[in-house]
């Protein structure tokens, strides 16, 4: 049975399915993807919503590829789909199937619906098939080939399988209703001619199935329930039940669901293929992308993907979901599970001048305040330190309370220092920071809680690491990246400064250390994954996943007051 506290219009109809034993008590869904590309938050969202209705009633979740169409898949497609389903949590178990598997099954059905007088060969081009289809307010016009008698159309199919006839100049049409006022029931296309080879079938077929026709049938053959789909399909789903209806086999029932949309994120395919293709990005998996490989990469947990995904819920009406939202997510998961580190990002140094040349001293510093069983681990502090440019102002503006000249400040995990004098360069650019320490002002010691207005991070520069940090932003400027001025596309939207690379960070030493897909908060600059091709040992590369400021929580404060 259903967990109560869940509910939505998609288990409304299963629990009155359940109800009227429409199905005989079962529930069963399907992810089917089609091997056209990586996939992307949207579908994580699918994937989410079909395991956790199969999960949550004790039904089942079957992983399909839907490789119908052989000029668009590729194998690397459905490697990356299979990994990032798995790494979602869609556990599939020993479910995972191929429409094409069942493209024997699916040209029988076909002589049969051709035998029944319901489909025939259509010797029209895609291009007249189109123009005769009629519009919204006026009916199509029947095909010259529409009353082809069922013998020649054997034949003709036949042909059509055995590779003897040039691509589109046939098809495979079902008989429906040229005047229906749904579009789709005007004599669809079954079957189209390519000659192509397919990623599993190879040169086997030159006959492929629509969409359309296909689908039902694959989710028949699976005894798939709940065929659980985007809205876009609604006005398919008579075609769905006419398909299934005519050829008398086990009939599941398609739902219809809105599509996830997020702000200054684009969510197709097709576009994200052009941003590879075009080098806009450096791949399915640049860190920039909404892809779940580009989320990974980015150092985004499957746990805040869930916690988003399930958050969001699932609705009848489209909408837009604000992307602080996913934001939201991760910072939620990371200020819980990540561990706390220090990291100068544009360094400068700091020399105290009153403590010995020589001496290194080990600190404690915090794992993570929000989880004691973290620990402590060791930083070294001695005489010269980086922090970063931005903590320091010779003339400080109005409220800024951290480090200037004549002013102190507290090294966390370390001491409270004060800048006695700035060095500068022949061109004036600052150096080095003159500051002296006070020693009782250790952290930990009785005498250390003199109050001071900021506390700064720092890193020893004795031993610090070197690291390369990548600064993510959105990748597009507009909210809506398809809101564009005549005559230019959704490109004209990409955000010129969505990567900003700083080569000369200052990171502590266990950092260097840093695992590929480590993840991380900087204090007080924001959480980061090392990341997964380009760091080494002693030369990490660090992706910042999100900054610390949340303003989804601000939004939602607002929202309440
Ligand atoms: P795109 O429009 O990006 O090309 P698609 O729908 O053509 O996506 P499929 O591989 O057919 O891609 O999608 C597999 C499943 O994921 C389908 O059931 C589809 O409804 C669902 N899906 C795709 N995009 C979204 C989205 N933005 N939100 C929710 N579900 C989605
Ligand atoms: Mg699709």
């Amino acid at each position: 049975m259903t967990t109560n506290e869940k509910s939505d219009f998609i288990r409304e109809i299963i629990d009155e399915d359940l109800k009227t034993n429409k199905f005989e008590g079962r529930v069963h869904t399907r992810f089917p993807p089609e091997p056209n590309g990586y996939l992307h938050i949207g579908h994580a969202k699918s994937i989410r919503l079909n395991y956790e209705i199969a999960k949550d009633y004790q039904g089942k979740f079957n992983l399909r590829f839907d490789d119908t169409n052989p000029e668009k898949e590729e194998q690397e497609y459905v490697d990356s789909i299979i990994e990032d389903v798995k790494w979602l949590g869609g556990d599939f178990e020993d479910r995972l199937f191929y429409a094409s598997d069942y493209f024997e099954q699916m040209y029988e059905f076909a002589v049969a619906l051709i035998k029944k007088g319901k489909a025939y060969v259509c010797d029209l081009s895609a291009d007249e098939i189109r123009s005769t289809r009629g519009t919204l307010t006026e009916p199509g016009t029947e095909s010259p080939y529409r009353n082809r008698i069922v013998e020649e159309n054997l034949i003709l199919f036949e042909q059509m399988r055995k590779g003897n006839i040039p691509d589109g100049t046939k098809t495979l049409r079902a008989k429906i209703d040229m005047a229906s006022p749904n579009i789709n029931l005007r004599d669809p296309i079954m079957y189209r001619i390519v000659h192509e080879g397919h990623h599993r079938q190879g040169d086997k077929w030159c006959v492929y199935p629509t969409y359309d026709w296909a689908h039902g049938i694959e989710d028949s053959i699976e005894g798939i329930t709940h065929s659980i789909c985007t809205l876009e399909f609604e006005n398919h789903r008579p075609l769905y039940d006419w398909y299934i209806n005519e050829l008398g086999i086990y009939h599941p029932q398609q739902i219809e669901f809105a599509r996830l949309n997020i702000t200054y994120t684009m969510l197709s395919k097709r576009r994200l293929l052009q941003l590879v293709q075009e080098h806009h990005v450096s791949g399915w998996d640049d860190p920039r992308m909404p892809t779940i490989v580009g989320f990974r990469r980015r150092g985004y947990t499957a746990e805040s993907i869930k916690m988003f995904c399930d958050k969001i819920g699932v609705s009848k009406k489209d909408s837009i979901i604000d992307v602080a939202m996913l934001e939201w997510s991760i910072r939620e998961d990371l200020n819980k599970n990540a561990q706390r580190a220090m990291a100068v990002l544009n360094p400068v140094k700091v020399i105290i001048t009153n403590y010995p040349e020589n001496k290194v001293e080990e600190l404690p510093a915090v794992n993570n305040p929000e989880d004691e069983s973290a620990g402590t681990r060791i930083v070294p502090f001695g005489r010269e330190l980086f922090i970063e440019q931005d903590d320091f102002r010779e003339v400080p503006p109005p409220k800024y309370y951290r480090l200037s000249p004549g002013t102190e400040v507290r090294l966390r995990y370390a001491y409270i220092i004060k800048c006695a004098k700035v060095i500068k360069d022949a061109q004036g650019n600052i150096i080095e920071i003159h500051c002296i320490y006070d020693p009782e002002t250790k952290s930990g010691l009785p005498t250390a809680n003199r109050k001071v207005k900021a506390t700064i991070h720092w890193v020893s520069a004795h031993d610090a690491v070197n690291a390369e940090v990548r600064l993510y932003d959105r990748l597009f400027i507009k909210e809506d990246p398809d809101e564009v001025e005549e005559g230019k596309d959704f490109l004209s939207n990409l955000n010129p400064n969505s990567l900003q690379v700083l080569t000369h960070c200052k990171v502590e030493p266990m950092l260097g250390a840093a695992a590929p897909g480590d993840r991380f908060q900087f204090e007080r600059v924001g959480y980061f994954c090392t990341d997964a091709k380009d760091s080494k040992p002693g030369a990490p590369v660090f992706n910042r996943i999100v900054t610390l400021k949340d303003t989804w929580a601000k939004i939602v404060q607002q929202g309440k007051k």
